[in-house]
């Protein structure tokens, strides 16, 4: 799907350049970055051109510690499911001390998270490719 793409942008290696992001233990990123966007539903071109008609939360990260990284998307099905990797996504907000009160929209709560320390992980929720996570906020 595109938006698969759009998350493995071009980089270092394409030159032949070891990346950092080479080490031990897999290739899964780590980054600081702001928000530069997030939506829930989100009704961006990228979002209304999907194939996936499902709602989603639709978070776009500027990287601030990886200058030539372009920007990074994520997506998330909004769903109550507590299996759900939208229920891993505020459960980790949570943790890591975002305020996420019931009733609130999930956009507003990470528009206004700040600076924050995000990582690739697998298996987060049903989701079996890596998905940008906060770890904790700057
Ligand atoms: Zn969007």
């Amino acid at each position: 799907m595109a938006e698969e793409e759009t998350k493995r942008e071009p980089r270092e290696v394409d030159t032949g350049v070891i990346p950092a992001e080479f080490r031990e233990g897999g290739g899964l990123r780590t980054m600081t970055a702001t928000v530069v966007s997030a939506k829930a539903p989100c009704s961006c071109g990228i979002c209304t051109k999907s194939k996936i008609k499902a709602k989603r939360l639709h978070i776009e990260l500027k990287p601030t510690n990886q200058p030539k990284w372009k920007n990074q998307n994520e997506w998330f099905g909004l769903s109550d499911a507590d299996d759900s990797a939208f229920f891993a996504l505020v459960e980790r907000l949570r943790k890591i001390g975002v305020a996420c009160p019931a009733g609130k929209n999930i956009g507003e709560v990470i528009a206004a998270m700040g600076e924050a320390e995000w990582a690739e992980e697998e298996k987060i929720g049903r989701t079996q490719s890596a998905v940008w996570m906060p770890q904790r906020l700057l």
